[in-house]
């Protein structure tokens, strides 16, 4: 079958390799409908992250159908279309029972292979899904491909993020960083009550799209975001802001924007070593920081009813498909051209 691979920093490969085989009674192998490049995929692209094995699968965010059921597999059989969470969960355990799948004791992320361990990526024309009961989720018949891809990971993602900010009507929040899912983040605060939602980035493309979905674009190379924050807030500050990028620079961003007493959740993937802002200064402003993989396995599950009574079609996002053999140039363009594209999708 054919996958992208990783090769090095800013390297990746499309290459034949062989199909992956059920290695327990609990895997499925789906065949691969539709895969998505995620800010995610990035960390690792530019090894911000300790270093996978070279010639790992890339991509995390997949949907398909099972042709492959291990004999342990009671939930899924030949032909069951389904959606996958970026990380595997078993369903069973402490974590997965109080809705933490990311935390799953078993838990695995895709696209992961270090020294030889871990779970290949999804972005092939195959996967193999361990834990296929407890991972996997039918495919609701009114979502098309794309919508469910979304409910992989960047959905989900922005939905625990504004769950995490606890959304009121009559408060006033930031969300810094406009990529896919900070834009999720937006509609999902909107979903949640909100009704003052500022959009913080520098790339006007992107902030148009935040705009379109409801919220007060803030360009910061040409608005002081603190300032026009505090103005709208009686000089407050935000009351709570949602991180959605996963830098030092936003962190303290963010932090800056908060009003005492109030929240910042984070979904970026944090890749450095020290929080930008002293201890004292968090005792000072009676902050509540709450951070984290998103559980998308919990928080799809919440969003199916909703699919059809959406603000804002989510796939709208989406900007750009290529087929698996042009992965090389899909990556160039997810990481690249951000003034024009967002979402990427691979299809077979
Ligand atoms: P992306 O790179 O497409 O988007 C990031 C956006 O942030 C860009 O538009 C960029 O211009 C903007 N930005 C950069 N610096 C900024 C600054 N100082 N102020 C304001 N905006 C700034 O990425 P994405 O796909 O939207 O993912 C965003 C983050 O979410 C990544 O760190 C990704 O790894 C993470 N993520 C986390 C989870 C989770 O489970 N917690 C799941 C999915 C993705
Ligand atoms: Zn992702
Ligand atoms: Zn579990």
């Amino acid at each position: 079958m054919k996958a992208v691979v990783f090769k090095g920093i800013k390297e990746v490969e499309v290459i034949d390799t062989p199909d992956p085989t059920l290695l327990a009674p609990t895997d499925a192998i789906v065949k691969m409908e539709s895969a998505a490049i995620c800010g995610s995929d990035m960390h690792v692209y530019h090894g911000r992250e300790a270093g996978i094995d070279v010639n790992t699968t890339m991509g995390h965010e997949f949907v398909g159908t099972v042709v492959e059921a291990g004999s342990e597999v009671r939930s899924y059989k030949l032909g069951d279309n389904v959606i996958s969470p970026f990380t595997t969960s078993c369903g069973v355990c402490f974590y997965c029972r109080s809705g933490l799948t990311a935390r799953c004791e078993q838990s695995e992320l895709y696209g992961w292979v270090e020294e030889g361990k871990g779970l290949e990526g999804v972005h092939a024309e195959y996967v193999r899904v361990p834990l296929a009961d407890g991972t996997l989720a039918h495919k609701p018949d009114n979502l098309s491909w794309e919508q469910a891809n979304l409910l992989s990971d960047i959905f989900p993602t922005g939905y625990f993020c504004a769950s995490m900010a606890d959304i009121r009507p009559d408060y006033t929040y930031a969300v810094v960083g406009c990529g896919p899912v900070g834009l999720m983040a937006i509609i999902s605060a909107f979903m949640q009550g909100a009704t003052k939602v500022y959009a913080l980035d520098r790339i006007p493309f992107r902030l148009e799209k935040a705009a379109s979905f409801g919220a007060i674009p803030v360009n910061i190379d040409e608005e002081d975001a603190l300032e026009a924050i505090r103005s709208a807030t009686e000089g407050r500050g935000a009351d709570a802001v949602l991180e959605a990028v996963g830098s030092k620079p936003t962190m303290e961003s963010s932090f800056r924007l908060l009003r005492p007493g109030g929240i910042l959740a984070s979904v970026g993937v944090q890749a450095y070593d020290q929080l930008p802002f002293l201890p004292p200064e968090l005792y000072d402003k009676n902050v509540t920081i709450k951070a984290g993989r998103c559980s998308a396995r919990h928080y799809m599950e919440q969003l199916f009813p909703l699919m059809d009574k959406l603000p804002y079609d989510i796939t709208e996002v989406i900007t750009g498909t290529f087929s698996l053999q042009d992965g090389k140039e899909a990556y160039r363009v997810f990481d690249e051209d951000k003034d024009r594209s967002l979402k990427v999708l691979l299809k077979p």
